[in-house]
């Protein structure tokens, strides 16, 4: 098989196979509940079951699991065999349809935040239809979301599942008064990737890569990406072989893989699908990450998914490119031609722009991780405080909007919502601020903030959730409406006014912007720990409790699982560099300084009247840097060992306030260290090794 038609898909149990393989009815059952999240009937499921496993058998799988994705951020499988013993030692190979659409799992050893203490520890695993089910690794695997006995989400589907339908609830009902006759809306989602690829013999060798994922040492290599050679360069034949074993596997697998281009920095690079359907863009950038671990390792790589690799460098991100469309497939986020269609985005767009002006906080969360704190902020990635980039154009139309005065590129028209029609905004003009977290792009939102390594669930299940908030609240004030489109226009113009102050066209990465976005009231949330607490303001606990996406305890779980995960990473970048420092870096610096003092003592030897200055000069730095490393190497552990045992957000605080500065000072000497000891002294690969040689 080499044809990508054949290629596609061709290890997912998606609609053509269900339609060969199933009966005609079990097949309308199955479609309605893909279609309309209709319960599946029981015997249904059996049915549906038998099939799947012929299906994944005459392709040689032996294993089911149920995969889900746990508040790890990774996914998570248990293979079971299709094999059952029966009488005289025999066995057949079965998958009920119970095996089907649900599984127990000991929830024991995942991440729960305090639920399994309130709660029962075993949790559960449930089919989730709508994502097909495929083959990976001679596995049949079945994406399910994963709860505790008491209904309470463990994982990162579940709630992303609930704000699919919390948004769909209230986009309907928009709708209706446009009079559409859409009987769902759905999310749907573009996630970019971008990602490192290094040798992995080097990688091996970087004690840091292997416990971390990124460098905690590194000097600036005289090239970093100053030339901007590297974006869109041509791909290095070693590369280009990943990528096209990348693409055959995720399209195996039926990902949309489409664009894939070098990116900004030396070895970095960036794949984006097709967008899909949120749930399945979840489960498919999961997949994609997967992937490329997996084959970057085929090609002697290693794919680095950690936000801010190495220091000095871009970092990397993903791009949430996010929209509405009905079940009919029209783009909610699309201008329209006619002044009706017209007024229908502009109710959208009002609903996205209060939406992000009420919930800026929650947007803020939903990106929050050590990881990311690196890249948010550092010039490089859309700074900590977000706000919305409509383009100029755009922003002089709700302008006019709202004050009830001319548009000027409409020949000078008043525009009044539902008279007249917007204008087309080229992709040009709404495209080209990169400095902005949130920028929309002719016909969908792009959220910039997102780190590399994330589970796009977080901040899709957020922007759901608070779009469905606005939408409910324009659905309860308009279906009273005795005159529809007064009352629209009306609505229009007030949250254009109430919710001005998010939008910002300008540059995101100016000191100046701070001090306005202050002025406009905007947070300004630079740390993880600076945001989380954000998470139980009572606002938000309101939120998601009305549109049931969370309870006061799931939020409660997740602040808790958070901040933990913000801990462990850094009590792990903290051992590891201390670890560096003193059985690599030091050892290796005190070899050097010692055959420094030998080489000079023997010149001396051998002739007294000879000058030693060069090295004399540079075992005096050498040792005054080894000295300010091991003071600092002193500072760091006694900081380490000596974490308050008080709350856990008072620990991250310790942490990011103590910590980090002290892995900082560390970090400095090291990396005028390697500056000017001798090349073959240090003890493992430097940045130039791993960025330019892959
Ligand atoms: P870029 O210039 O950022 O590469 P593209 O137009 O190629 O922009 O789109 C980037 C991503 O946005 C792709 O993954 C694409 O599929 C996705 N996208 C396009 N339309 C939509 C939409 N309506 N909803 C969600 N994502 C979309
Ligand atoms: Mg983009």
């Amino acid at each position: 098989m080499n044809s990508v038609d054949q290629l596609f898909a061709s290890d997912v149990f998606n609609d053509d196979v269900m339609q060969q393989r199933l009966p005609r009815d079990t097949y309308r059952l199955l479609k309605k509940t893909i279609d309309q999240g209709k319960r599946l009937d029981p015997q249904v499921a059996s049915v549906v079951a038998h099939a799947m496993k012929e299906w994944a058998i005459d392709k040689g799988v032996t294993h089911y699991t149920h995969w889900f994705q746990p508040m790890t951020g990774v996914t998570a499988e248990k293979h079971d065999a299709f094999l059952t013993p029966v009488d005289q030692g025999k066995v057949i190979q079965s998958f009920s349809g119970k095996e089907l659409v649900r599984g127990e799992s000991d929830a024991s050893s995942f991440p729960s935040g305090g639920l399994r203490s309130t709660f029962e520890a075993r949790g559960y695993t449930a089919w989730d239809p709508t994502s097909y089910a495929f083959i990976k690794d001679h596995v049949l695997c079945i994406p399910t979301a994963f709860c505790s006995w008491g209904g309470e989400a463990l994982d990162k589907k579940t709630p992303l599942l609930r704000s699919m339908e919390a948004l769909s609830r209230q986009a309907v009902r928009v709708l209706k008064l446009f009079s559409r006759d859409a009987s769902r809306v759905l999310p749907t989602v573009g996630p970019e990737q971008e990602y490192f690829l290094v040798d992995r013999e080097m990688y091996l060798k970087r004690t840091d890569l292997i416990f971390t994922g990124r460098t905690l040492f590194g000097a600036k290599p005289p090239k970093g990406q100053e030339l901007d050679d590297h974006y869109y360069g041509a791909i290095k034949p070693r590369v280009q072989a990943f990528m096209r074993d990348l693409n055959d596997e995720l399209w195996k697998l039926g990902v949309l893989a489409k664009t894939e281009h070098n990116e900004v920095a030396p070895s970095q690079h960036e794949l984006a699908p097709v967008f899909n359907v949120v749930n399945v863009a979840a489960d498919h950038n999961q997949l994609t990450m997967e992937i490329m671990k997996k084959v970057a390792e085929e090609h002697g790589l290693v794919c680095l998914l950690a936000e801010k690799p190495f220091e000095g460098l871009n970092g990397s991100g993903k791009h949430n490119n996010w929209s509405m469309m009905t079940d009919t497939g029209y783009n909610l986020l699309e201008p329209g031609n006619s002044p009706y269609d017209s007024a229908q985005f502009l109710l959208f767009l009002c609903a996205v722009l209060r939406a992000v002006d009420d919930y800026q906080d929650l947007l803020r969360v939903s990106v929050s991780s050590a990881g990311n704190d690196h890249r948010l902020g550092a010039n490089e990635a859309p700074p900590a405080i977000i706000s919305i980039f409509l383009g100029t154009e755009l922003t002089d139309i709700l302008q006019a909007i709202e004050s009830g005065t001319p548009y000027e590129g409409h020949g000078n028209e008043e525009m009044t919502v539902g008279v007249h029609a917007l204008p087309k905004f080229p992709r040009d003009n709404t495209d080209r601020n990169r400095t902005s977290p949130f920028a929309f792009t002719g016909n969908k939102f792009e959220f910039r903030s997102l780190g590399s390594s994330a589970s796009i669930s977080d901040c899709n299940t957020v922007l759901n959730t608070i779009v469905a908030e606005s939408l409910s609240i324009y659905a309860d004030e308009l279906e009273g409406a005795k005159d529809f489109q007064a009352a629209l226009h009306d609505l229009i113009v007030r949250e254009i006014k109430e919710h001005k102050r998010i939008i910002f066209n300008g540059n995101g990465y100016s000191q100046a912007w701070v001090e306005e976005a202050r002025q406009r009231g905007l947070h300004n949330l630079p740390s993880t720990v600076d945001a989380l607490p954000s998470l139980l303001d009572e606002k938000n606990i309101r939120l998601y409790e009305k549109h049931k996406i969370f309870s006061s305890a799931e939020l409660h779980a997740r602040y808790e699982i958070e901040l933990e995960a913000y801990n462990k990473v850094l009590h792990i970048e903290a051992d590891t560099m201390l670890t560096m420092a003193r059985r690599e870096i030091m050892p290796s610096v005190m070899r050097f300084a010692g055959s420094l003092a030998e080489g000079a003592g023997k010149i001396k030897a051998y002739a007294p009247s000879l000058t030693c200055t060069p090295q004399e000069k540079l075992l005096k730095k050498v040792t005054e840097l080894l000295q300010e490393m091991d003071s600092a190497v002193d500072t760091l552990q006694q900081l380490i060992s000596h974490v308050p045992a008080s709350t856990v957000l008072e620990q991250s605080r310790y942490l990011h306030d103590q910590v980090i500065p002290a892995m900082s000072a560390v970090r400095a000497p090291a990396d005028r260290l390697e500056e000017i000891c001798d090349r073959s002294a240090w003890p493992f690969p430097t940045y130039a090794d791993l960025l330019f040689d892959a």
